[in-house]
């Protein structure tokens, strides 16, 4: 069973003037498709094409002669997952259980801002900045490239695509603007608070 780039949860102009709709057509149109046809063809008449993208993805994680597919793969996952991330008019502070446990574990939201932005901006190169559960308790982590929380045992619950072609087009190399205003506008906390609770 092939896999299918899946559509944006949203227009492509709506989450203007933060992220472009040009971003979008190149990031989505161009970049998750291509990942989807590389995952497509390296797994081609082999048994992997039968797996779902979450099995596949832990199947050649770790794989040194895998790693093409791994990174393939896991970016399909990372992208559609960071697409279900953001929504127009969203950002700011979040409500729901996610408040509570923000506060809770973050000591304020303002504490889980400011960690959210260091490693934002502190993963050298392309990746991602994350929120996740580790067990029962909420971190913020970094991975590089395709890398991906379900390869080291964690729950992912957000993330910031902080590779180039993610704001390139709108901001340039001003890599820490893209991130304040993914937090001050962008993000979906109901998709967050969704993943905390399923
Ligand atoms: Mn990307």
């Amino acid at each position: 069973m092939a896999l299918e780039l899946p559509s944006l949860p949203y227009e492509k102009s709506s989450l203007e003037p933060y992220i472009s709709a040009q971003t979008l057509d190149f990031h989505h149109g161009k970049h998750h498709q291509a990942y989807v046809t590389n995952a497509n063809n390296l797994t081609k008449d082999t048994p992997l094409e039968n797996l779902s993208l979450e099995d596949l993805i832990l199947h050649v994680a770790n794989k040194p002669d895998k790693v093409g597919i791994f990174n393939n793969a896991a970016q399909v996952w990372n992208h559609t997952f960071y697409w279900n991330c953001m929504k127009p008019n969203g950002g700011g502070t979040p409500s729901g259980m996610i408040a509570q446990k923000i506060d809770e574990d973050f000591g304020s939201f303002e504490n889980f801002v400011s960690e959210f932005k260091i490693a934002a901006t502190t993963q050298f190169g392309s990746g991602w900045a994350w929120l996740v559960l580790d067990e029962k308790k909420l971190k913020i982590i970094k991975t590089p490239n395709a890398d991906t929380p379900m390869v080291h045992g964690l729950k992912a619950l957000l993330t910031v695509d902080v590779w180039e072609h993610a704001y390139y087009l709108d901001y340039q190399n001003r890599r820490p603007d893209y991130v304040d205003i993914f937090l001050k506008h962008l993000v979906n906390w109901d998709f967050v608070n969704q993943n905390l609770l399923s």
